[in-house]
């Protein structure tokens, strides 16, 4: 028996055996490289691995891959059709998949049309599958009985989302299959089913090696699976969360939420979710079987999120945008925005630092940008009675906010001119990977002046650079960014977030030299 079959996953699994895996697939062109990534991937903690001998440009050695295994493998060969590269003939893929039961490999994955043709033999256990990268078919379960015709020990359905509640389908159908079902949805779109799948009983779902070997679309890293969303503990008692915008790959809401949680100890999870533009409503219909507990909202749906509360807070109406969607005590959604208590706020302790009686009250404002962030700040600053003014690029909207406000308002060209104790950039100018602009020249900057960016990435943008260069007080936009999020994480958990740890987060995530820590 070699190292592989004492690792293998029996019928007769315990819970913490039978607990869902990740299954990391590998897909290099040689050997070498599939063997090194392999043994690596079994120090990383892997428990399973898909050898794909598509990848490798000479016909595959299954003596050498098998041979003291680290880990339980799958094998599969995805021929051209099926988005594989296997460019030798049909007869030898078989011979090479039935020479991979006889090796004895823990699992071995067979195309439908191919899973007659290839007999259960000894340990080996079959994975019937099917994929579909253009959509989530409307006859899943026509499929999924299908493929249970062939022997399976596990079905493996994968399809492409074409709308976030293709992904709700898809787990309702693993969660209603007799035979252990590997199913979830490939794209941005259905990223989160990846996720979620083994909440809803798929013994696995899939990661890469890294973030930049995605071998189907829509993948996560092995790391992210793990470390980030912890796949393996997610159960039908861990309470979901996410974050609702498009695009959304690259917030780093999920990377502050799910740190919070594991610090705290918290069986939560939270996830990225794309929906697109004007589907905010029948999309949260859809998710309401997932059952989530809260949402943090981005672009493009503030405005459309107020709606899909029962009860909006006041400053939601006010502002007309919310950035926060979360169950109360008594199970309604509750609507609330918490970008502009985490500006006022970030500004206010730099004003105090140096002199703690000092207040908003009656300093001369200048606010750039007329967009979402903006009409928040600036009705949070009108409040705070501040003497606002604003400016934007386009001045149509600078005047609409003006009115609605109350403040004054003037043009872009004319920035310069304005007096101002505290500056607010509220564009997004300065944001990576634009970082060598700035929306403020330097010259017009002005010693003891307080500059508020709120760009966050990067944190040191050009214009807090300058400022402090000509001795500005500044203050960036990731302490906006943690404390709107500390405020999310505290009406989630009814806990209180960590402010350092979200600080220090969210620096590593952003940083170009670190990298996002996973
Ligand atoms: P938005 O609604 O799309 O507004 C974008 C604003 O930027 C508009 O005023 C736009 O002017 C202006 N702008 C864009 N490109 C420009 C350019 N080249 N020159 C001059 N002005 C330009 O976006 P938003 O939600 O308000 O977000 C704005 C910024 O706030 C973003 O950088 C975002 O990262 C930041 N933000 C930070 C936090 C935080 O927690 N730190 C939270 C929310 C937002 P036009 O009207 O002329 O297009």
């Amino acid at each position: 028996m070699n190292q592989g079959q004492q690792h293998s996953i029996s019928s007769d699994d315990t819970s913490e055996a039978s607990r869902p895996k990740i299954c990391v697939s590998i897909g290099r062109t040689r050997h070498r490289m599939v063997i090194a990534e392999h043994r690596a991937l079994a120090e990383r903690g892997a428990e399973l691995v898909e050898l794909r001998l598509d990848w490798l440009t000479r016909p595959p050695d299954l003596t050498r891959l098998l041979t003291d295994r680290p880990t339980p493998v799958v094998v599969t060969c995805r021929r051209l059709k099926d988005k594989g590269k296997w460019r030798y003939d049909e007869n030898q893929r078989l011979t090479l998949l039935r020479a991979a039961i006889v090796a004895g490999a823990e699992y071995v994955d067979l195309e439908e049309d191919i899973a007659q043709k290839i007999p259960r033999h000894g340990s080996t256990k079959r994975i019937i599958s099917y994929h579909n990268f253009d959509e989530t078919p409307d006859y899943l379960e026509e499929i999924h009985a299908q493929l249970s015709e062939y022997d399976p020990d596990i079905v493996k359905i994968v399809t492409m989302a074409n709308s976030p509640a293709d992904g709700v389908r898809m787990l309702k159908l693993v969660s209603e299959s007799r035979v252990p079902t590997a199913g979830f949805c490939m794209g941005e779109l259905g990223a989160y089913s990846r996720i979620l799948c083994g909440r809803y009983g798929a013994p696995f779902s899939y990661g890469t090696f890294s973030s930049e070997r995605e071998l189907a679309p829509g993948q996560l890293s092995f790391d992210q699976m793990r470390q980030l969303y912890r796949f393996e503990s997610i159960t039908r008692n861990t309470k979901l969360f996410g974050v609702l915008g498009d695009p959304i790959a690259h917030s780093l809401s999920p990377l502050l939420h799910n740190f919070g949680f594991h610090h705290d100890g918290l069986d939560c999870v939270y996830l990225p979710l794309r929906v697109p533009k004007g589907t905010l409503p029948e999309t949260l219909k859809e998710f309401s079987w997932l059952d989530f507990q809260g949402y943090s909202v981005t672009i493009p749906h503030k405005e459309a999120a107020i709606a899909c509360a029962e009860f909006p807070e006041e400053i939601v109406a006010d502002i007309g945008a919310a950035n926060t969607l979360y169950r109360d005590e008594h199970n309604a959604w509750r609507a609330d925005n918490t970008d502009l208590g985490a500006a006022l706020t970030s500004i206010r302790m730099r004003l105090t630092e140096d002199d703690p009686s000092a207040s908003l009250e009656g300093k001369q404002v200048l606010m750039l940008g007329a967009g979402g962030a903006a009409r928040a700040i600036g009705l949070g600053l009108v409040r705070a009675g501040a003497a606002l003014t604003v400016t934007n690029r386009t001045h149509s909207r600078a005047i609409s906010l003006a009115k609605d406000l109350g403040c004054q308002q003037t043009n872009w060209e004319n920035r310069g001119s304005v007096y101002a104790d505290v500056l607010v950039n509220c564009t997004s100018v300065g944001m990576h990977p634009g970082v060598d602009e700035s929306p403020f020249p330097q010259h017009w900057l002005r010693e003891g002046m307080l500059v508020f960016d709120t760009v966050y990435n990067p944190e040191q943008t050009l214009l807090l650079k300058q400022a402090k260069e000509r001795s500005c007080r500044t203050v960036t936009g990731i302490e906006m960014f943690i404390r709107q999020a500390a405020a999310q994480y505290l009406a989630f958990t009814g806990q209180p977030a960590d402010l350092e740890l979200l600080r220090d987060t969210l620096r590593r995530g952003i940083s170009p030299v670190g990298g996002m820590p996973l």
